[in-house]
């Protein structure tokens, strides 16, 4: 048969390779001509799927699935991906041949990326997942990985979202990844508390790039480049566009060229995923005082606390009733103070910047629940933190303001229209 004597052939070519010095061979006469070889029969392959137990490790999962030259798969699987990054949630898809001997080894990374480990046997051709569009394999040699990866396209997608319970929850609900939360969340933290601000009905409309795989699934993969956004809400309509100015600073600005950037944040608190429900909720303020000297924001231990400036880290331990506790100092002669934290993440003396987590909020020290107690000074008296009226930083220079309003006005526009539907 032609096959067979085409893979004496490579086994010739094999063993030349392997004595060295000599020259490698001329290429084999071309019998490609009849070299196109007949299909190879498709062995029949039953699926089954396997999860790492909680604490457990690949080794036990095939172990416990009987699997026989378990090294063997296991270094194939470790020279295409890191199994220190193996999760308990991560499926195992094993083929077996009719005998239950494991032919092939499927772990979805992803939506759109999967390691493969199959046996090699000279007539098998081990065929594809069903919903994949991958061509079936062809293995030489003992066992065969690769990492595979299906294409994947980037767009330009318009997301439209009312708010519900939460911005997280309303993302899912309208089908989006969540994961964009943080960074809108991020663009507009110097106007708005995302814990405090953001209510039932308030609309966000945002402009950016969507890596999804493609095809008929269309999954999602990553997000990319945010280009814009629009927050109406009760609380007042911010916008964002994004600008690379000529000096290659790449950052978000209203409509009028301004930064979104403030000397101080709205809020003490990095936006974490926050399920709490409307109506049900404890306002996240739960007051303020004269002698407490502060704001106390209800948040569940373990929600990060940032830095609402730039500044000097000037205490970071403990601090009688204060519990865990960090003050900061700003370049303005104001002093920031964050109590009753669960962990604190910066030292005395740090210079630290604005968005800097400097620990976790916490319930530590004379505290009579969960909660983030906020306080500033202005010359070492303690003043309402929400009668500071932050000022805007680095607007862009009125000679680049026609630069910057043509550069955004394709994305102002899509936003304004798409607000305008609504409205
Ligand atoms: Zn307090």
């Amino acid at each position: 048969m032609m096959r067979s004597r085409l893979s004496i052939a490579w086994v010739l070519v094999l063993s030349a390779c392997a004595a060295e010095p000599i020259a490698p061979p001329p290429p084999p006469p071309v019998a490609i001509i009849e070299a196109t070889p007949a299909p190879l029969p498709v062995i029949a392959l039953s699926e089954s799927t396997a999860k790492i137990k909680r604490n457990g490790t690949l080794s036990q999962l095939l172990r416990d699935e009987k699997i026989a030259e378990q090294d063997q798969w296991i270094a194939s699987l470790a020279s295409v991906i890191d199994l220190r990054k193996l999760r308990a949630s991560d499926a195992f898809h094993l083929f077996r041949d009719e005998t239950g001997a494991l032919k092939k080894l499927v772990l979805d990374r992803s939506v759109w990326e999967r390691a493969i480990v199959a046996v090699a046997a000279p007539d098998v051709v081990v065929p594809p997942l069903a919903d994949a569009p991958v061509p079936p394999l062809r293995f030489q040699g003992a066992l065969a990985a690769k990492l595979e990866r299906d294409p994947t396209v980037v767009k330009t997608e318009l997301m439209e979202i009312e708010i519900t319970s939460s911005l997280y929850q309303a993302l899912v609900d309208g089908d989006w990844d969540p994961a964009i939360a943080f960074d809108l969340a991020d663009v507009f933290a110097w106007d708005l508390d995302f814990y405090s601000d953001v209510q039932r009905g308030d609309r966000v409309l945002a402009l950016v790039d969507v890596r999804r795989r493609e095809g008929e699934s269309n999954a999602f993969i990553a997000y990319g480049k945010l280009h814009g956004a629009i927050y109406a809400g009760e609380v007042g309509r911010f916008s964002a566009y994004r600008y690379t100015t000529p000096s290659g600073e790449d950052t978000f600005y209203d409509e009028n060229g301004r930064s979104l950037r403030k000397e101080f944040l709205k809020s003490p608190l990095k936006y974490a995923h926050v399920t709490s429900r409307f109506g049900s909720r404890k306002h996240p303020v739960l007051g303020y005082t004269r002698q407490h000297a502060g704001i106390d924001f209800a948040a569940s231990v373990g929600t990060p606390v940032w830095a609402v400036g730039d500044g000097k880290v000037t205490f970071a331990g403990w601090q009688g009733g204060y519990g865990k506790f960090v003050t900061v100092r700003h370049p303005n002669g104001l002093e920031t103070a964050y109590a009753h934290l669960s962990q604190i993440n910066v030292r005395v003396g740090q210079h630290i910047a604005q968005k800097t987590v400097v620990g976790m909020s916490g319930n530590t020290g004379l505290s009579s629940g969960p909660h983030l107690h906020f306080g500033l000074k202005r010359g070492g008296q303690f003043i309402n933190p929400f009668s500071l009226k932050p000022i805007r930083v680095e607007p862009l220079a009125a000679d680049e303001l026609p630069r910057f309003k043509e550069a955004i006005d394709g994305v102002m526009k899509r936003l304004g229209e798409a607000l305008q539907q609504r409205t």
